[in-house]
């Protein structure tokens, strides 16, 4: 088995004049442990590793000097066709060696590496969603460096709950009586599904019945969680008299979930919040909140589309309003549920909650970015989410225009860089149809018809291939780096040369 992929392959093509000569001459593990370049090897990556490695070199040229006699009656018959097999011999110790202590190498990097999000998409899912501020980087620091108050209570000595780090805060700034945190926003629904609705029935709106990405589905998680689904009126409309209708002894929840990742327009209808708590209210029922993103700030405040905020839906009357740590509130991936004291009580006391709480590394990022909604006015330069958000075009155009050149000299005469206005979105389940106006850079083959499709993924592989690789997206045959997201001019434009070698200097020919 290769140790990782490798760049370096065993050669096939043996030194000695016949294979059992050559298999002979392979190297025994002590010898090539004896290498002058072996003593740093087994420093930097210890004598086991190397070892190994050192294994699975060996017998991978076995195996191709194998394949090599299997291919050829002898090799005297191939070095009688190609002359001097001697000529191509790359099996050497040195040679062992070198491909081995590549292959080190790569094994030891990490394999969660830094990336420049250029997608245009700020809170991209696959790349880690919110980037967080440098007071939450500090804390998580703090908490893995030091032993910390995470269930200690300093005043009395006492044992503490560890919810108790962020609740005054997220108290405070959403109006809720009570607050608990889990692992991600889809546990803060599948626990709130268990705990208040086991058995019995939650009324959802048809037209909320929805997908987010990863395999979170409102339905799915609605019978894992061991309640039952009781859907009303259409997909593009539903109105109070169709909950209404549907209310029975059965009935444990009334839930409404944000569409988060879609649109429904044209002849729609759902109904106010407002109306919905009031009916809920009436039989005694909870309404439930999913709001997904979820922000704690009027985003419209800052020039960018209105999403609900937790306090508004709280104010509508929502018993319970859940929502995630890593999408527009800035911060780590978490799931909040806030909301009344009672049923926060009831969800904490159920069992799942222990195999679905944060560690103390979660909690002291939330709590450090819940801090900074406290002081609203420099909310939007240190809140790293709401910085980019808002980055004005006008910058990021600025921006544009001083990467062209260095960019278009790196990627070479083989395609054509310009500048290009975009139009960013939010990601993570943010309105999709609104979009941010942004700028980048577009950088198409110049070669026309076959060849230009081989010659763009060629692009974006190389791209990829950068140390701290950059991810863009394709559109309209060209590929397009998205600069909102780009805070690191300098290490950016450190790394272009690397696309030089990376890239054919001139167009080729299909
Ligand atoms: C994103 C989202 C979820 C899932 O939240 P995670 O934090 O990704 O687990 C659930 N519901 C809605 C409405 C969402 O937008």
């Amino acid at each position: 088995m290769a140790l990782v992929q490798s760049t370096a392959k065993i050669g096939a093509e043996p030194a000695a004049s016949n294979t059992r000569d050559w298999r002979a001459a392979l190297p025994s593990i002590d010898r090539l442990l004896g290498h002058a370049s072996a003593p740093a090897l087994l420093h930097e990556h210890g004598h086991s590793t190397v070892v190994a490695a050192l294994r699975g070199v060996l017998a991978e040229a076995r195996e191709s000097v194998a394949a090599f006699a299997d291919a050829h009656e002898s090799v005297a018959a191939f070095a009688g066709a190609h002359g001097n097999v001697g000529a191509h011999a790359p099996l050497d110790d040195d040679a062992l060696i070198a491909i081995c202590a590549e292959r080190l190498a790569l094994a030891a990097r990490p394999r969660l590496r830094p990336v420049f999000n250029l997608t245009g998409t700020v809170l991209h899912t696959n790349l880690g969603r919110a980037l967080l501020p440098e007071e939450a980087i500090a804390a998580v620091t703090m908490a893995m460096r030091m032993p910390a108050n995470l269930e200690f209570d300093l005043d009395t000595a006492g044992r503490g709950d560890r919810d108790d780090l962020v609740e005054d805060l997220v108290r405070e700034l959403t109006g809720a009586e009570a607050c608990t945190v889990v692992n991600n926003n889809a546990a803060a629904v599948f626990l709130a599904l268990n705990t208040l609705a086991q058995r019995r029935e939650v009324i959802v709106s048809r037209g909320e019945l929805i997908e987010i990405g990863g395999a979170f589905r409102v339905p799915d998680i609605m019978s894992r969680a061991g309640a039952r689904l009781h859907e009303v009126g259409t997909t593009n409309r539903t109105h109070l008299k169709d909950f209404e209708e549907a209310i029975n002894p059965r009935t444990a929840m009334l839930m409404k979930v944000h569409w988060s990742n879609f649109e429904i327009t044209g002849f729609t209808k759902t109904v106010p919040e407002r109306e919905l708590a009031a009916l809920a209210h009436r039989h005694g029922l909870p309404l439930v909140n999913d709001l997904g993103s979820g922000t704690l700030v009027d985003l419209s405040r800052y020039g960018l589309p209105k999403e609900p905020t937790v306090q508004a839906a709280l104010a509508d009357g929502a018993d319970l309003v859940l929502f995630s740590g890593d999408k527009l509130l800035g911060g780590p991936q978490a799931g909040l549920i806030a909301g009344r004291a009672d049923l926060v009580k009831r969800i904490k006391r159920n069992p799942l909650k222990r195999a679905l709480r944060v560690g103390k590394l979660t909690l002291a990022a939330l709590e450090a970015v819940l801090r900074l909604y406290r002081h609203p006015e420099r909310l939007r330069e240190r809140l790293t989410t709401l910085r980019l958000l808002t980055r004005p075009q006008a910058e990021i155009a600025a921006l544009a225009e001083r990467l062209l050149a260095p960019v278009a000299a790196s990627v070479g005469p083989a395609y054509a860089v310009r500048m290009l206005v975009l139009h960013s979105q939010i990601g993570s389940g943010a309105r999709p149809v609104d979009l941010l106006p942004s700028a980048g850079l577009a950088m198409a083959p110049t070669t026309t018809g076959r060849g230009s499709g081989a010659a763009l993924k060629r692009l974006e592989a190389a791209w990829r291939g950068l140390p701290v690789p950059v991810i863009g997206h394709v559109r309209d045959a060209a590929f397009c780096l998205d600069l909102r997201c780009l805070e690191d001019e300098s290490m950016f434009t450190r790394q272009l040369p690397h696309l030089v070698s990376a890239l054919p200097a001139r167009p080729r020919n299909p």
